[in-house]
């Protein structure tokens, strides 16, 4: 089932990790995590993100969810 990263851009405090594992999918904007390329990197480099995130501001949401 596809499946998009998303952030939670009121939880991130910018720490960056997402963008440093990942900038082919995540920028900083305003100081805050973007997901600018959801199809940027494969599935199993975001999980890193995800499980990395200090504050576990990433998470797939579902596609066909509503
Ligand atoms: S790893 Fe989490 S807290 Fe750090 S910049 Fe990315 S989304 Fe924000």
């Amino acid at each position: 089932m596809a499946r998009t990263v998303r952030v939670n851009t009121d939880t991130c405090i910018s720490c960056g990790l997402c963008v440093s594992l990942a900038p082919e999918v995540f920028k900083l904007v305003d100081g805050k995590s973007f997901v600018y390329n959801p199809e940027g990197a494969p599935e199993n480099k975001i999980q890193e993100c995800i499980a990395g995130c200090p504050v576990s501001a990433i998470h797939w949401k579902e596609d066909d969810a509503p």
